[in-house]
């Protein structure tokens, strides 16, 4: 049959649809060329923010519609709804979606091609959710897809998962009820994953994790058959980087996200040994206020935050690091919120995500009254923007004059007679010539101009 996945949410949810998408193959489905024409839809969910929950569920409501009216005589479409909307509704997602085939949560993708087989037999209203320390099933899956490594149009990118779950219990958070306790992924079975994909032509992963830092930390990643670190690397995951640097052709190395507890001296070794590791981190915030920062419960102070940011520039002053701010959190003082903006301003963000808070069912803050009103959110938010926008155009015009190694992903989506590609610092750049330039190929660009968000430059 046809599949089609529509994903909603984090990097991780796309890396997951891509694996459902990878078992569904496996189990001899194909690839719908779009919605219109599968007959197997699939909606991977978010519940991080309100907002992104009823989207999801709203677009799988409009899949079952079609459903309802009957495209064809089988029944068709079969219409599943996965991810972290799932969890969190457990059986009421058949109140929402009463015609709704399966339903899955995150750790029992390996059961999708089942339950579509299942849905094809008439069975309906099936519901798939995990306990908290289930070991998840079909997450190394990747599609076979990918063409022969040399061939013009190597899909040179690849998630790959490494840390499930998360045990920071921030009290905003909805992410560990939904995606259950940490569990880290073998150390070995990761090296093979990424191995795997080297040899079909991936040259740069992004390794995933809600706090990657905390790989190995809650569960052994490394077992006592494997060798020690040949650097002597005792953290699970500057060793995990050591390994993957080791891997012949694999030319880039990103993570994220990271818990600034984690920007240990051992992570600031591994980036300077290991020149695939690319020096960003994305290192979310959330607040520049101390009361804030406790009530959140995110267990570091703003100066331990802005070290941690210090010790990276220290290192490389070029190194770019994004974060992650909500606006908004219960009792946000106007002093609050001037304290986040000038934490701002003192790490010197090259990009920054602002999330107006929005409270989520079951977590601690959501006792508290969301006093923070709508409009004053929006204020927020916007003046964040505003500082950033001015920031990130200083801090890029800073690299006007370098050259910058990029790896290049294809014509610029804004002007297709320009490519673009990523620095290490995950900085977008564009750049002319592109005569006979080819995806993932690596070259180095000379810049000339800078914008809030991109360089612009020539070949060099
Ligand atoms: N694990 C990541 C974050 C995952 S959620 C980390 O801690 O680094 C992505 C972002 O959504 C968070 O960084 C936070 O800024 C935002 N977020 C989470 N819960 C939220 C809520 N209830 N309201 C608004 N934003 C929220
Ligand atoms: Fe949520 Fe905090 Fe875990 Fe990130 S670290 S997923 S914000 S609980």
């Amino acid at each position: 049959m046809k599949y089609h996945i529509h994903t909603y949410g984090c990097q991780m949810n796309v890396r997951e649809s891509e694996a459902v998408a990878a078992l569904l193959e496996a189990a001899g489905h194909v690839r719908a060329a779009g919605e219109a024409e599968a007959e197997i839809l699939i909606v991977n969910s978010c519940t991080v923010r309100d907002m992104a929950e009823r989207k999801a569920i709203g677009k799988c409501g409009n899949l079952c519609a079609l459903k309802r009216d009957g495209r064809n005589w089988k029944g068709l479409p079969i219409v599943g709804l996965i991810g972290c909307a799932v969890t969190r509704l457990g059986e009421k997602v058949f109140d929402q979606l009463p015609h709704l085939d399966f339903a899955v949560g995150s750790r029992r993708y390996g059961l999708i091609p089942a339950l579509v087989n299942r849905a094809a037999m008439g069975e309906t209203r099936m519901l798939e959710i995990s306990g908290p320390d289930e070991i998840p099933t079909g997450l190394d899956a990747h599609p076979q897809g990918l063409p022969a490594e040399g061939a013009p149009d190597v899909n040179f990118q690849a998630f790959v998962t490494i840390l499930l779950g998360c045990d920071n219990r921030c009290s905003y958070c909805i992410v560990p009820d939904v995606r259950g306790h940490e569990y880290s992924r073998p150390a070995r079975e990761v090296v093979e994953e990424v191995r795997g994909l080297v040899g079909r032509g991936v040259k740069e992963v992004c390794l995933l994790g809600q706090s990657v830092l905390r790989y190995g930390l809650r569960n052994k990643a490394w077992t006592a058959d494997d060798a020690p670190s040949p650097g002597g690397y005792t953290e699970a995951f500057p060793r995990l980087l050591e390994s993957l640097a080791a891997i012949p052709g694999l030319e880039r190395i990103r993570f994220t996200s990271a818990h600034p507890k984690g920007c240990t001296d051992e992570l600031v070794r591994a980036y300077r040994e290991f020149p695939q590791v690319c020096r960003h981190l994305h290192l979310p915030v959330q607040s520049g206020s101390d009361r804030v920062l406790a009530e959140m419960g995110r267990h570091y102070t703003r100066a331990e935050y802005l070290a941690a940011v210090t010790k990276l520039r220290a290192f490389d002053p070029e190194f770019a690091v994004t974060t992650d701010v909500i606006v908004g959190y219960p009792g946000e003082t106007t002093e609050d919120f001037e304290a986040t903006r000038s934490l701002m301003d003192e790490a010197g963000f090259d990009n920054a995500f602002v999330f107006k808070y929005s409270p989520r069912p079951g977590t601690r803050s959501a006792a508290l009254p969301d006093d923070v009103s709508t409009a004053e959110k929006e204020r927020r938010d916007q003046v964040l923007l505003a500082d950033q926008e001015v920031r990130g155009q200083a801090r890029n015009e800073k690299l006007v004059g370098t050259v910058r190694e990029v790896l290049v992903e294809g014509p610029s989506p804004r002007n297709p007679a320009r490519w673009s590609g990523r620095d290490s610092g995950n900085r977008i750049v564009v750049f002319t010539p592109c005569e006979g330039i080819i995806k993932g190929q690596r070259v180095q660009v000379k810049i000339t101009s800078a914008r809030p968000q991109t360089l612009l430059g020539e070949l060099a």
